[in-house]
């Protein structure tokens, strides 16, 4: 069903690639009889594409890419289907994620029995003692409106400990077993920026820990991942991403490990997203002393941006703004590094040819990272460093003026309004005017991208396209009417403003003679359909350098 293509085989199809030019090479795949959505503005709408090692050689009508084939050539009639360009995610923790799927239990489920039966179908698979772990649970996502207790993990499963973190990241639930091995009880002390929750009513533990508590767990919980696990992740997540139509993924807090696993996963024809990797600040110098700046790499893995944290998350409300939080007067977020720190790490990288990705989400980190990125330009001008602002969520007419004058890329949260709504009232109905503002970003002129931040947001791109043009939640609340964009523009930030990001505009993004063949098949048309039924159209097929990486 899936096929990726090894290293070698995609060495030799480049040195073919320059030998022949293009007009000369005859299609080994023609795909006619669509509605291809092109992403390029030239010529915006075709019927047929032939490929030819990788690439699209023609986009025209029927007849004109049909008068191409010659013997042998494969053709595929779409039945009059959509093909749009694959998605780029531009802000994701795909093989981290990759990781966790293989290790932990998934929770993102809609009642505390169906999550308790799963765990206890884990604890069945698990020798007698050892962890049974979950992530992505969302205490505002269950039918019973309240959070897992202690009793429930301990009733689920007593013999096992179980520790389960939520999506956001930042707060965790445990059973008593857990607890134990972690060496906390009732009496132990809230640690430094960290809580462990109590029962208001008997004092007893909740099975709650919160920030810094997380560390007590951490330093028992094995998650020793080996270069195998790392790969197999890869090969995990890239069969979720590939069913979703996805064909380019940025890693987004990257590690040298990250780089590995891709490399092995491409090697051994596991690889099927192509990916952006960016590296944690921390790496900066060995980064540095190998000689390695963004752009190394090929077309399959290519190293990223380095990140930079500036501020807080949006979902568990620490992202640093101007005003409060509704209804917590003295909540303004928190800053993580200072702007020396940014500054510092980001004049090594900034002179030696790299990329920047700051995390800020709130307004105040907004108007920090920009005051770092305006002094390094200032200061050691350089050609198109297409800073980024990952996140960039809480913006204002002024960011957005520093923001086009310096040539800055914003990722905003792409299917936060639709998923995360429910959280949404804490920042209120004026800040939310102003926030994930694709409106306001497209207006100035600004190429903001689709970025799910998976895991804490989910990556399915119809659900990204969906929420940028209706600005409307699962239940039907709207969040924000002000920055809703059409639907031929949410494609075109989740395609070509994707390959924008990464420098790679010439080679992918859109359907175009030369690119690269990847492209998405869909049931139904997205310009045809009920904005709101967005998320329900199929995906039916998706091909990545001319091969499917997923049929339906
Ligand atoms: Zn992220």
């Amino acid at each position: 069903m899936t096929n990726g293509v090894t290293r070698r085989e995609f060495l030799g199809s480049m040195a073919g690639f320059a030998l022949l030019p293009l007009e000369q090479e005859k299609p080994e795949l023609i795909l006619h009889n669509a509605n291809v959505c092109t992403v390029n503005a030239a010529e915006p709408r075709a019927q047929a594409v032939a490929i030819a090692r990788g690439r699209f050689l023609a986009v025209g009508s029927n007849s004109d890419v049909l008068n191409l084939a010659v013997s042998g050539v494969q053709k595929i009639d779409l039945g009059g289907k959509t093909a749009l360009p694959g998605f780029i995610d531009a802000h994701s923790h795909p093989s981290e994620a990759g990781r966790l799927h293989l290790r932990m239990v998934d929770c993102d489920l809609r009642s505390i029995p169906v999550i308790q039966a799963a765990l206890q179908e884990r604890a069945r698979k698990t020798p007698a003692g050892e962890w049974v772990l979950g992530f992505k649970y969302d205490d505002t996502k269950t039918e019973e409106n309240r959070a897992l207790t202690i009793s429930d993990l301990d009733a689920a499963v007593p013999d096992h400990p179980v520790h389960i973190q939520h999506r956001g990241g930042h707060t965790a639930y445990a059973n008593s077993l857990a607890f134990r091995k972690a060496g906390i009880d009732e009496k132990t002390p809230d640690p430094p920026g960290g809580q462990i929750s109590h029962d208001p009513a008997t004092g007893k533990l909740s099975g709650r820990v919160a920030e810094s508590a997380n560390g007590y767990f951490d330093k028992v919980i094995p998650l020793n991942f080996t270069r195998e696990d790392c790969r197999e992740g890869v090969k995990l997540i890239s069969k979720m991403l590939a069913r979703s139509g996805i064909t380019s993924a940025t890693e987004a807090q990257g590690v040298p490990e990250d780089l590995r696993a891709y490399q092995d996963a491409h090697e051994a024809g596991e690889l099927m997203y192509r990916a952006y990797c960016f590296i944690n600040y921390h790496f900066l110098d060995q980064m540095l002393e190998a000689g390695v700046r963004t752009g190394l790499g090929d077309e399959w893995v290519r190293v990223g941006a380095i990140k930079l944290v500036c501020d807080g998350s949006i979902s568990e409300r620490t992202a640093r703004l101007s005003v409060p939080y509704e209804g917590r007067p003295n909540d303004y977020g928190i800053l993580v590094m200072t702007e020396e720190e940014m500054y510092s790490a980001g004049r090594k990288a900034h002179l030696a040819g790299w990329q920047i990705g700051t995390h800020a989400n709130g307004d105040v980190g907004i108007d920090t990272t920009l005051r770092v990125y305006e002094r390094l330009q200032r200061e050691s001008p350089r050609r198109d460093p297409r800073f980024r602002l990952e996140h960039c969520t809480v913006v204002n007419d002024e960011l957005i003026a520093r923001m086009k004058a310096l040539g800055a890329i914003p990722t905003p949260f792409s299917t936060y309004v639709y998923y995360h709504g429910e959280k949404m009232r804490y920042y209120g109905a004026d800040r939310l005017n102003h926030m994930f503002a694709l409106r306001s970003f497209i207006d100035a002129g600004i190429r903001p991208t689709q970025a799910s931040d998976y895991p804490p947001g989910p990556f399915e791109p119809m659900m990204a396209l969906q929420s940028e043009v209706t600005r409307t939640d699962s239940k039907g609340n709207v969040w924000g009417p002000k920055q809703r964009i059409t639907i031929e523009e949410a494609i075109r930030v989740g395609t070509l403003h994707g390959a924008y990001a990464s420098y790679e505009e010439n080679i992918k993004g859109s359907i175009e003679a030369g690119k690269l063949a990847d492209l998405v098949v869909l049931g139904r048309d997205p310009l045809r359909e009920n904005p709101s039924n967005l998320i329900t159209i199929p995906i039916e097929r998706t091909m990545i350098g001319g091969r499917w990486s997923f049929e339906a």
